[in-house]
């Protein structure tokens, strides 16, 4: 069976983004593999996080995995930090990563640019994803546009690994989709959606009320056209908001140009609002019921359970290929 990892950082509050390039796919793609979600918590802290709303944050998570419509029966939903292979395999794996492929990594620039101190760990991170990723022998990982360079990342440091010790791990493949695999900002369609961005009306959050969505929709940037028509080059922004309705409509490009041929963008944006309000309305509704529930306690224990069984096992092999002692 195909084996399916991927998660989704409790660094901020979501956005339609990471719904868009990530929380999406999970859910469509659950049925057709064997399928691990977590919250990668560890990855988190990274940057600095408040550790209350690193814990509650944490918990939105989870409860938006399963909001969304992840079924706990079928995937394995678990939090990194119960399953201490990680963190051990993210140490082994330190040592076949280089210094120097670490520093090209684009995520990093962007993120250390223009701050006086960084930790080292936002430094290592891409290691503790391979890890993350290699210790279910994921065959498949689900991500946006911009983790792409990660998880080549991934693929080079397993094949290293495998060609030094002996195969050990399989080699991932990323799933990316056409739409939806990089949302950017409402604000400036040349920075990308990201829950780390302090201006608050670049995003629409998951729990955004209908009234904070219209107004965020009714600010966003567009161009001096007036015509809906996707183009990544001529017009970014409003290809952005035409492939944000694509996701949360799951109608094809083709058919949204049609239907606002000859509009404006006024009718359009107030349009987008109502099918983003639409979709998320149950979400958040589900989510208030379980966020705070002992269910969603059972299904994170459960999960780190079966999590830390298969990763115990891939874990073994690489300390055994390496010549660690085990017993
Ligand atoms: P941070 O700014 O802290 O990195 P983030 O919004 O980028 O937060 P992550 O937890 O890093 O969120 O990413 C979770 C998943 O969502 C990844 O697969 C990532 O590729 C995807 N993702 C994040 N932002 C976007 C976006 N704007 N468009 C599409 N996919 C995205
Ligand atoms: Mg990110």
């Amino acid at each position: 069976m195909k084996r399916l990892l991927s998660g989704i950082k409790p660094s901020g509050d979501l956005n339609i983004g990471g719904y868009g390039g990530a929380l999406r796919q999970y859910v469509n793609l659950q049925h057709d593999y064997e399928a691990y979600f977590f919250v990668p918590d560890f990855h988190a802290v990274t940057v600095y996080q408040d550790p209350r709303k690193l814990h509650q944050r944490t918990r939105d998570i989870a409860a938006l995995y399963i909001a969304s419509g992840i079924d706990p029966r079928k995937a394995t939903i678990f939090l990194q930090s119960q399953v201490p292979a990680h963190a051990e395999l993210g140490w082994l794996l330190e040592t076949q990563a280089h210094f120097g492929e670490l520093k090209r990594m684009t995520q990093f620039k962007e993120k250390s640019d223009g701050k006086d101190t960084v930790s080292s760990a936002l430094f290592t991170y891409p290691v503790l994803m391979a890890a993350d990723v290699l210790l279910y022998q994921a065959t498949h990982v689900p991500v946006g546009d911009d983790q792409k360079q990660h998880l080549e990342l991934t693929r080079d440091v397993a094949e290293r690994f495998n060609n030094r010790f002996g195969s050990t791990f399989i080699i991932p493949e990323p799933i990316i989709q056409d739409i939806g695999s990089r949302v950017m900002g409402l604000d400036d369609p040349s920075k990308k959606m990201s829950k780390s961005n302090p201006n608050k009306n670049s995003c629409v959050h998951m729990m955004d009320s209908p009234e904070d969505i219209r107004r965020k929709f009714s600010k966003a940037v567009t161009d001096s056209e007036g015509e809906v028509r996707h183009d990544w080059e001529q017009k970014p922004a409003v290809s952005n908001l035409i492939e944000i309705y694509s996701v949360f409509s799951e109608e094809d490009i083709s058919i949204i140009e049609k239907r606002y041929d000859g509009q404006g963008y006024g009718t359009f944006k107030k349009e987008l609002a109502e099918v983003v309000i639409e979709k998320l309305l149950p979400i958040q509704e589900k989510f208030h019921q379980i966020v705070d529930s002992s269910e969603l306690d059972r299904i994170l224990i459960d999960g780190a359970q079966r999590a830390a069984q298969t990763a115990s096992g891939t874990l073994l092999a690489a300390k055994k290929a390496m010549g660690f002692v085990t017993f």
